[in-house]
């Protein structure tokens, strides 16, 4: 397998050379050349694997499709580290719980960090440290977080060999919980630095970094972010999981002419479109999906493209903070994915569009164009937005019908899958925080706190490894070349 830039540069490049990288170097994002077809008779295959050896065994098969530079013995040996009970908290690793008949959440927040990116972050981190092994190099890992991306990042990265983490974050606006999780972790190569300033003064210091080339060469500075093609490819396992359990006892295949293959749909709570890309990627492969909804909160970006067909991005003032924050986002980075895959895989009309019109004009309009009014047959997709009431009345509801506490985020997606429920098709909605990461909301809505799992608790006392810095682009460079001793 090959892989390719979605702004057409089509220089043959393996999974081991993107995977250190962010973007392409023509500003394209990274996929697949093709999406490798899993027939009926593949798909029972699957579901065998998944039963009879578990999680891990099924997350080496999907990958095995796609990264031929890694001898299979030792990607075995990866997935089968990745993904224990031991760091995820159930044999499953991504329990289906039911909540009403023919409704399901897909448990994914179960890792170290509470929240699903855990679930691509963790295989990263042990890629990282192979890749890194076998190029006898090192890595320093830079980057911005408001909450959940830098802590699953921390916890991917903490004790790995060949890497340094330098996560910064705006001083004294994480909830206390996020704080404790991140500056309460000792490796020596973990580094938080709180800066005096808001998130944004912390991302435009990374890019000032980035932009550094000579810096950032000497110093080997890399990312982890939502564009990363593996952390997308970790999270195509869980749709067919999903699919597998939602289905089961389902023989599969049916004998010939007996009925159909079982189709499910699935609710993506969605901020860079990486969740539901991945769910686009499974579908594309062949996993029976009915349908993607893409659930969004008050920033809807999203759910405007797929009602009207206009992709409009939001200035930063118009970008609301709300209590789904991980969702609050003003443009999706990994929606070009699947607007390359809508134009027929032209990379030259995907750049007209993300690196011309957008820059230009800030926003592009397909809605006369015959390839966006026949997306939602073509990809399934479909969309919906949830507010801050909906989110307490569904996280109310649910605790009361269901007897289950949800976080915010999963809420969304709960309210919107509800607008969408087809008969005879099961709606997996996947959650993706557990609600003591969003305490304050859970509060506001149910009168008291949610339950705190047992390993977390008194982890505000614990001791803090933080350095505070102002807001200056050289200061933190002095700390980064300071740690790295070249
Ligand atoms: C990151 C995140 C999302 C959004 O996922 P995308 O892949 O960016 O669409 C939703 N919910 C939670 C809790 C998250 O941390």
């Amino acid at each position: 397998m090959r892989y390719l830039s979605t702004r057409g540069d089509t220089t043959p490049r393996q999974f081991c050379d993107i995977l250190l990288e962010g973007l392409a170097p023509d500003g394209g994002l990274y996929l697949p050349e093709h999406y490798p077809r899993i027939d009926t008779g593949e798909l029972a295959r699957l579901r065998a694997v998944h039963a009879g050896e578990g999680y891990a065994a099924l997350a080496f098969e999907i990958l095995r499709l796609y990264i031929a530079d890694i001898p299979e013995a030792d990607l075995r040996a990866i997935c089968r580290k990745t993904y224990t009970r031991e760091v995820f908290g159930t044999r499953e690793i991504v329990p289906l719980k039911p909540l009403e008949p023919g409704l399901f959440l897909l448990g994914l927040s179960n890792g170290p960090t509470l929240a699903f990116k855990d679930m691509a972050m963790q295989l990263l981190g042990h890629l990282f440290e192979y890749e890194l092994g076998r190029r006898a190099a090192e890595l320093n890992i830079l980057g911005a977080t408001s909450g959940d991306t830098g802590s699953a990042a921390e916890y991917a990265m903490r004790g790995k060999t060949g890497i340094r983490v330098f996560m910064l974050s705006p001083h004294g606006r994480m909830s206390p919980f996020q704080q404790a999780q991140m500056f309460s972790l000792q490796d020596a190569n973990i580094h938080n630095i709180a800066i005096e300033g808001v998130f944004d003064d912390c991302q435009d210091i990374v890019k000032a970094v980035s932009n550094d080339l000579a810096f950032k060469a000497k110093y080997r500075i890399g990312t982890v972010n939502s564009i990363n093609w593996a952390r997308l490819l970790a999270q195509v396992v869980y749709y067919f999981a999903g699919y597998f359990e939602a289905t089961s006892p389902h023989p599969n295949p049916l004998p010939e002419g007996e009925g159909e293959i079982p189709k499910v749909s699935f609710t993506v709570p969605s901020g860079n479109f990486g969740n539901v890309c991945a769910g686009h990627v499974a579908r594309m492969m062949g996993l029976p999906i009915a349908h993607l909804v893409v659930a969004t909160n008050e920033n809807d970006v999203l759910d405007e493209f797929f009602r009207t067909g206009i992709y409009r991005v939001r200035a930063a003032a118009d970008t609301l903070e709300t209590s789904s924050p991980s969702m609050d986002i003003s443009k999706a980075s990994n929606f070009e994915r699947f607007v390359f895959d809508l134009l027929g895989r032209d990379g030259a009309a995907t750049r007209a569009l993300f690196g011309e019109q957008l820059a230009r004009q800030g926003f592009f309009d397909l809605s006369g164009d015959a390839r966006f009014q026949d997306a939602a047959q073509r990809y399934g997709f479909q969309s919906g937005r949830s507010t801050h009431a909906d989110r307490l009345a569904t996280i109310r509801d649910v605790h009361q019908h269901c007897a289950v506490t949800m976080d915010t985020h999963t809420a969304d997606g709960v309210k919107v899958a509800r607008g969408h429920r087809a008969a005879g098709v099961p709606m997996i909605v996947l959650e993706t925080a557990l609600p003591i990461k969003f305490a304050e909301t859970i509060t506001e809505a149910l009168g008291h706190p949610p339950e705190r799992p047992a390993k977390f608790d008194g982890i505000e006392d614990l001791p803090k490894r933080v350095s505070v810095l102002p807001a200056d682009v050289a200061q933190v460079k002095a700390l980064i070349a300071q740690q790295t001793k070249i």
